[in-house]
Formats: C-alpha cells, sequence, structure tokens
C-alpha cells in the first residue's frame, strides 16, 4: 500500500503486509535531475541509490540492508552518456554493459573494455547493469572495475558539497567497500586516452561463460611499460608491480614471460572459497598471466 507525497512514494507504515514481501519496507523516489538525488541522498542518512538492481534488489530481498529511501536515478539522462572528451572515454554512471556492447566507440577507444563484456554476468543482467552500480557494489571478481584499474581511470564523485575525481586505486578500498562518502553519488568514469600502438589481453577462468570469475588477468602493453593486473585474488583488482618491474627495460622474449608469470603467481595473496582453493587460484595466476603476455606479445611461450 504506497501512498504519494510529492515525488517521494511512501510505504505505509500501517500496511499489514509489510511482512509478507521480499525487501523490507523502504520510501521510494525517482528524481529528474542530479541537484535533486543529491539534495535526497543528503536529506537522509540511510538513503541508498538505486541504479540497475542487479546487485542491489537481491541485497534487498535478502533483507541485508534496510534503506529508509531507495533513490531510483534511472531518470537521469545526464549520466547515460557514452562520450570522447579529449581523446578519453567517458561513462556516465547509468551507462548500462548493453550500450557499451552496442558502442562503436568504446569498441574503438578501449577494445579491452569491449572484449571484457562478453565475460559480465549474462544477456539479460547486461541489458539493466550500470558501470556506476558495479562499480559502487565493488565485486572483487567484477571485470569492469578490473579494466578501469588496469587503465588508470577516473571516479567522479558528487555530492552538494561539490565534487571530487578519484584514481581507481583511490575509489577501490576492498571487497564492496569504495571510498564512496553516504552523501555521494558516482556520476562518471573517466578513461585516459587509449594509445594507438598499445597491445593488450584478457582472461578468465570462471565455471561458465557469465559467471563470476574465479580468476581473471589483464595485461597492456605499452612502448616502454607493460602493466599486468590479477582480478578475483584478493580484495580488489590490483596491480603487480614485481612481476611488471621484472619486464621493465627487457626484450620481451620466452624467457622474460614465464619469469614474470611465476612472480605475478608469487605475487598474490589469494583466499580459498566455495569456488576455488587460494592454491588453484595461484598456479591460475601463473597460466592467465603467461597467456596474456603471450597473446599480447605475440611471443609463443608453448609450442
Ligand atoms: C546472476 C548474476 C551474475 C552476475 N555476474 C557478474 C559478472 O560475471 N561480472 C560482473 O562484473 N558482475 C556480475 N554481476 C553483477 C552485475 O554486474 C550488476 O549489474 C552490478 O554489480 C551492479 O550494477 P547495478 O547497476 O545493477 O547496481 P545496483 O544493484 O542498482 O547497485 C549496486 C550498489 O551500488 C550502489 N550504487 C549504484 N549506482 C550508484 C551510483 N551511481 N553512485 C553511488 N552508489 C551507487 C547501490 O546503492 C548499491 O549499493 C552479476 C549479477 C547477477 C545477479
Amino acid at each position: 500500500m504506497w501512498s504519494a507525497s510529492g515525488r517521494r512514494l511512501r510505504a505505509s507504515s500501517a500496511n499489514p503486509r509489510a511482512d509478507q514481501v521480499k525487501p523490507p519496507p523502504f520510501d521510494y523516489a525517482k528524481p529528474a535531475s542530479l541537484s535533486e538525488a543529491l539534495e535526497l541522498l543528503a536529506s537522509d542518512d540511510d538513503a541508498k541509490i538505486l541504479a540497475g538492481g542487479q546487485s542491489f534488489v537481491p541485497v534487498l530481498n535478502f533483507r541485508l540492508a534496510s534503506p529508509s529511501l531507495l533513490i531510483d536515478i534511472n531518470g537521469l539522462a545526464e549520466l547515460g552518456r557514452i562520450s570522447l572528451v579529449d581523446g578519453g572515454l567517458r561513462l556516465g554512471a547509468i551507462v548500462r554493459y548493453r550500450d557499451l556492447e552496442d558502442s562503436e566507440l568504446v569498441a574503438a577507444e578501449n577494445p579491452l573494455l569491449a572484449h571484457a563484456l562478453h565475460h559480465i554476468a549474462h544477456y539479460q543482467i547486461r541489458n539493466r547493469g550500470t558501470v556506476g552500480g558495479s562499480s559502487s557494489h565493488a565485486d572483487p571478481s567484477a571485470e569492469f572495475p578490473a579494466v578501469s584499474a588496469l587503465c588508470g581511470a577516473e571516479y567522479v564523485l558528487q555530492s552538494i558539497r561539490g565534487s571530487r575525481v578519484l584514481p581507481a586505486d583511490e575509489f577501490f578500498l576492498g571487497a564492496l567497500t569504495t571510498a564512496l562518502e553516504a552523501d555521494e553519488i558516482l556520476t562518471e568514469i573517466r578513461f585516459p586516452p587509449w594509445p594507438r600502438d598499445r597491445r593488450w589481453a584478457f582472461e578468465e577462468i570462471a565455471p561458465r561463460l557469465g559467471d563470476f570469475a574465479i580468476l581473471g588477468a589483464a595485461v597492456l602493453l605499452d612502448p616502454g611499460e607493460t602493466r599486468i593486473l590479477v582480478f578475483g585474488a584478493g580484495d580488489r583488482a590490483s596491480r603487480l608491480p614485481r612481476a611488471e618491474a621484472a619486464l621493465r627495460g627487457r626484450t620481451l622474449d620466452k624467457a622474460a614471460i614465464l619469469e614474470a608469470a611465476k612472480l605475478a603467481s608469487e605475487e598474490i595473496e589469494p583466499q580459498g572459497d566455495i569456488h576455488a582453493t587460494a592454491e588453484y587460484r595461484k598456479a591460475m595466476a601463473e597460466v592467465l598471466v603467461e597467456r596474456c603476455l603471450e597473446r599480447a606479445s605475440g611471443v609463443k611461450v608453448v609450442a
């Protein structure tokens, strides 16, 4: 039993059926502008943002969260744009995976992201899930945060107090934990320009295509710099400084690739869970980093 009060719909506390539905009762608002959304968020300490709902609705249905107010940002057209600014891709927070899949701009300006998308969940989830929702949820096995961290993307956070821009490695703080304050909305993700001579590779192991990754790896090869990242192995996607350092100033040949892949395995400190043991993840990190480096460089490691 809902009654409208302005743009905010209020769940009546007198609703006799409140305990018979899956989520706990909450008020609902669908603001028409970002400034209205920010005002609403600032006005209620227990308010939460609703984007694609693919992670948060299950959380509500299990009653793992009880927000007083859900602020639905799906009507904010200003957060739904894909654009190119100063040569870098900019994604509004409610851009959906499906929008990215359909975008020729994304395919041209970040082929790694375009490729990684196909590993994210299933068609129905990609139809609703947003880049801002995935980033704010911060699952350590999620592909989008991993690609953004490897590329050195920046995260734009806004509140009624103002805005700030954080690099990915300061935005992601741990498993399901980000730098977002309670009154902040993630509004945009900015990728640096994609160098034309860059080579890249992405690999992941999942029980089935579309399942969350048990482990994933990605590399970027730029003249003079190799970046290596593993995700699904710790509390967030991480670059591997020791493995990267082993390749600095060196010709990328079979010996160098094997050494870097071994270091990658040694460098991570994964945990075991119901999907895989820590030892399995370490072994797979070596395999996936080796495959990525082999594919990106074109050097044949396995005959
Ligand atoms: C069966 C299944 C399989 C999946 N497999 C994968 C997978 O393989 N890889 C993968 O990466 N993901 C996977 N996902 C997760 C999916 O990508 C979700 O879409 C994503 O994690 C959350 O995006 P959303 O837009 O649905 O966010 P929501 O569920 O709406 O929100 C998630 C959280 O972020 C907050 N939030 C959302 N947007 C903002 C914002 N702009 N500013 C501040 N806070 C915000 C919400 O308050 C909430 O706490 C899977 C999900 C399901 C259900």
